[in-house]
């Protein structure tokens, strides 16, 4: 029951006007502390109900005891990575605000900027993404002196992407008493344990899903495969015998899943993909038809589908293996969400198969071994195992090499890879991320700028 709360009745109103009924376990553990003005440190995933335990807290406050003020003032600001993500969190604010004076604008890049100079003045609240604001803050457009409340989601997303000083000084900018909230999807790295002790005040820690526990409702697989047509062929079978509403597929590279997106098209498959060559209005696009049920499929790699949130995304497909613990959680994140059902599904060939490993070990999992029995492959993973789960002495074993010349999978995944399967490996695209908790760094690679 939301009314355990001592929110004010017209965040109430707006909360059962929206059905929501029960608070999900962010909620519950953080908006008691946030009414109370603490300052927060949060991990919880997308999808965990995580928006509304920070814009109830964060209403309730510029609310004070209801009386309108004279003039509008710039009192809270949340920070995002993501256009997306912004418009979504806008959208979320404007629900829990209906019944409320209060107004808020989206401030993000690629719009007009003299508007959003203009717009600045005239709301309570704003939602936006660093790199734009802090060019309004330049500008000398954004009074940040009365902020109230500041919150950073997706922190660990933002630092990734290159923003940590532009938010490090947005912070700083907030020179009034002010509660700041910091939400991210995993505990992040020194990075983020930096901005933590910089900009937050005695904050109160809270972890909900531990990774271990993420996704209960969704279901682990991992396929072995011999060498990316076969992936290509495991993918093509999956999308045509699993039942599933919406399906994402993730590469790591733009060539790997530009190429899958013409199999896919040529098998008639309606597909979309979202790489970082596409430009904003494609994005978009892909994204509302995505939502829309227009389209069923995305192929995507981790940048150009980070913050997605779509409704009904049951299936994930790692057709490359994410480079960390938590690049994999961000992917499979997008399914089972709400308590729904979800699968998701690793390829693995024999370079895959130590980041796999790797990967179980830090979520304390072990998938599900499948077989897809029209499609079985030679590679069954790796002859002998280290006891950490890794290949012992593949090195010396060149599976690939053999399964190359020798045409590994059997029928119909006969056919040897062509050589632009395997000659001059793209460069990766997404960010590569260290993991914490407990696992050893995983093996870096330089990614190409997105
Ligand atoms: P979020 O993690 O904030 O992206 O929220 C995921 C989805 O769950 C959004 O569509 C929210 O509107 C919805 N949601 C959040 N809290 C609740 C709740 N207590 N009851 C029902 N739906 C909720």
């Amino acid at each position: 029951m939301f009314a355990q709360f001592a929110l004010h009745e017209r965040l109430l109103k707006a909360v059962a006007e929206l059905n929501f009924t029960e608070p999900t376990p962010v909620q519950l553990a953080a908006i008691p502390p946030a009414l109370q003005g603490r300052d927060l440190r949060v991990i919880a995933q997308t999808g965990s109900g995580k928006t509304a335990a920070f814009v109830l807290p964060l209403l309730n406050r510029l609310l004070g005891d209801g009386s309108s003020r004279a003039r509008v003032s710039l009192r809270a600001v949340i920070l995002l990575p993501t256009r997306e993500l912004a418009q979504q969190t806008l959208k979320e604010v404007e629900r829990f605000a209906q019944f409320t004076f209060l107004k808020a604008g989206l401030i993000t890049g690629g719009e007009d900027f003299k508007v959003q100079a203009a717009m600045l003045r005239k709301v309570d609240i704003l939602i936006g993404t660093p790199g734009r604001l802090i060019e309004h803050a330049n500008a000398g457009n954004l009074p940040l002196d009365e902020v109230e409340v500041l919150v950073l989601d997706e922190a660990d997303r933002m630092l990734d992407m290159g923003f940590a000083e532009d938010v490090q000084r947005l912070a700083e900018a907030c020179s009034g008493p002010h509660q700041t909230l910091l939400f991210s999807a995993t505990s992040g790295g020194s990075g983020l344990r930096e901005m933590v002790a910089k900009v937050l005040k005695e904050p109160q820690h809270l972890q909900l899903n531990a990774v271990s526990q993420l996704n209960e409702g969704t279901r682990q697989q991992i396929i072995t495969a011999d060498h990316n047509y076969h992936k290509e062929q495991l993918v093509d079978w999956l999308l045509a015998n699993e039942t599933y509403e919406k399906a994402i597929i993730f590469t790591n590279t733009r060539v790997q899943a530009d190429r899958l997106y013409g199999k896919l098209v040529a098998r008639e498959f309606k597909v979309f993909v979202l790489h970082g060559e596409k430009d904003q209005k494609d994005r978009k696009l892909a994204i509302d038809r995505l939502k829309q049920g227009a389209v069923k499929i995305l192929v995507a790699t981790d940048v150009a589908a980070r913050g997605l949130d779509v409704d009904g995304l049951d299936l994930v497909i790692n057709f490359d293996m994410p480079r960390s613990g938590d690049e994999y959680v961000h992917r499979i994140g997008r399914t089972g969400r709400a308590g729904g059902e979800g699968l998701a599904i690793s390829l693995i060939c024999h370079t895959d198969w130590n980041l796999m490993s790797s990967i179980e070990r830090y979520l304390k999992q072990r998938f599900e071994r499948r077989t897809i029995k029209e499609l079985k492959g030679t590679y069954q993973g790796p002859k002998n195992l280290k006891a950490s789960g890794k290949a012992a002495g593949t090195k010396k074993k060149k599976v690939e090499a053999k399964a190359g010349k020798k045409g590994a999978a059997k029928k119909p995944a006969a056919k040897a890879p062509s050589k632009r399967n395997t000659a001059n490996k793209p460069k990766s695209e997404a960010p590569v991320l260290v993991s914490q908790d407990g696992l050893a760094p995983l093996k870096r690679r330089k990614p190409a700028a997105e």
